[in-house]
């Protein structure tokens, strides 16, 4: 992926960083037709902003301003004069804080930025209903603090005589007269380095590396609602190294699983079983709330519950990131439990008739008819349908002479 610091520019566009100049004039022209103020008088500056970012992206100097430095790079690089500043405060927000932002980013002058360090952080659901501050330990390369980054004494570092500094060398290996094949590999001199520290100049503490590994401890805020795979950012915590504005630590929040409640979005989702009695006659519960609470559900005598069916309790559900006091609904699904065979005495079961609603009429048989038994049945087994149609493919496979479908059209 491209290293870039901003994306705006490429989202007007719809393209993505790496996009070639053909996909960015593709898209150009594209947006341009359908936000093209004769066509579109609604779209607002939309235009002004496809025409901005497509003037940006397809200047090299420009487009390599703003990969690097983002929307600053593009005000000192002299792309924001005159009537420029209204369509950059639109695009990028101006304002203090967006200004402000620019100015962090451009304090390191002309440093190449340093790869963010993704972590997944396993939170439980409890602790995204509650909110949490946890501290997170990690290792992380810091610059050297006794020859501060440079790797030995001032004037030690020399640039690589094999390589001139390069990094590379490029090998040039003859196949056949005439034919040579050229190979560019990692200078081994300076193991890609560029340079070379004469071994009695060199740092003693981090042996030339310019870096040292330190423990660094980052303590997380885990906000009430956040979500799985939302991001918490520690902005230039990452690895350091000379001469590179270090990256970020990105924690990606991996929800653990919980044994009574499901998350969907705002809202959560649980079974809870109750018999036959409960489905019929009204109950009540209790339910242990992921912050601990005790719930009582209760639910009116007379009001049925039917198997497999939902009920949802308001204001239940997860609390809203950055506005925890809006909360989300509990959605019970209720599993009915039927008594197991022979549960009462026969005689009994007319009183019970007596009591459940009037049974449907059995319609009246006219001519022969046949009588079968009902019998158990364990869906574990599978059916029996299903095998017979496996023997039918099979005897396919054979020339059918035996199979049902022939014998059918013989009759
Ligand atoms: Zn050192
Ligand atoms: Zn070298």
């Amino acid at each position: 992926m491209a290293n870039v610091v901003d994306t705006k520019l490429y989202d007007i566009l719809g393209v993505s960083p790496t996009a070639t100049e053909n996909e960015l004039k593709k898209s150009y022209r594209k947006l341009a037709k359908e936000y093209h103020p004769d066509k579109n008088p609604n779209a607002g500056d939309k235009f002004k902003e496809i025409s901005f970012a497509y003037e940006v992206l397809t200047n090299p100097e420009k487009k390599e301003l703003y990969d690097r430095y983002g929307e600053q790079g593009l005000r000192e690089g002299g792309g924001g004069g005159g009537g420029m500043d209204d369509i950059f405060s639109h695009i990028f927000g101006g304002g203090l804080f967006g200004f402000m932002g620019g100015q962090g980013r451009s304090r390191n002058g002309g440093r190449r930025r340093g790869e963010d360090m993704v972590h997944p952080l396993k939170v439980s659901l409890e602790d995204l209903y509650n909110g949490k501050t946890t501290k997170l330990q990690l290792s992380k390369n810091v610059l050297c603090g006794t020859c501060n980054g440079q790797g030995g004494k001032t004037g030690a570092v020399q640039k690589c005589v094999a390589c001139r500094g390069r990094g590379m060398r490029i090998m040039i290996r003859q196949l056949a007269p005439g034919m040579v094949q050229q190979m560019q590999s990692v200078c081994t001199d300076c193991n890609g380095e560029g340079e070379v520290i004469n071994e009695k100049d060199r740092c003693k503490k981090c042996e030339g590396k310019k870096v040292s590994k330190e423990v660094k401890i980052l303590e997380v805020h885990v906000d009430k609602g956040m979500k799985h795979g939302q991001k918490i950012t520690f902005g230039g915590e990452a690895d350091q190294a000379p001469g590179v504005e270090p990256g970020d630590i990105v924690l990606v929040l991996q929800e653990k699983e919980h044994e009574t409640y499901k998350r969907e979005a705002h809202d959560l989702h649980m079974t809870h079983k109750i018999g036959l009695v409960e489905a019929l006659c009204g109950f009540q519960f209790t339910l242990k709330h992921l912050d601990g609470r005790q719930i009582v559900v209760k639910y009116a005598a007379g009001k049925v519950i039917e198997p497999g069916s939902v009920r949802v309790v308001r204001g239940e559900g997860m609390p809203q990131y950055r506005n925890p006091f809006e909360k989300g609904d509990l959605y019970i699904k209720f599993d009915v439990q039927f008594p197991d065979n022979n549960w009462i005495s026969p005689d009994k079961l007319n009183e019970l008739e007596d009591l459940l609603p009037t049974r449907a009429e059995a319609p009246i048989v006219s001519g022969d008819a046949e009588e079968v038994d009902l019998q158990d049945y364990d869906v574990s087994q599978g059916s029996s349908g299903g095998r017979r149609e496996a023997y039918n493919d099979s005897s396919d496979d054979e020339g059918g002479h035996h199979g049902p479908g022939v014998q059918c059209a013989h009759q």
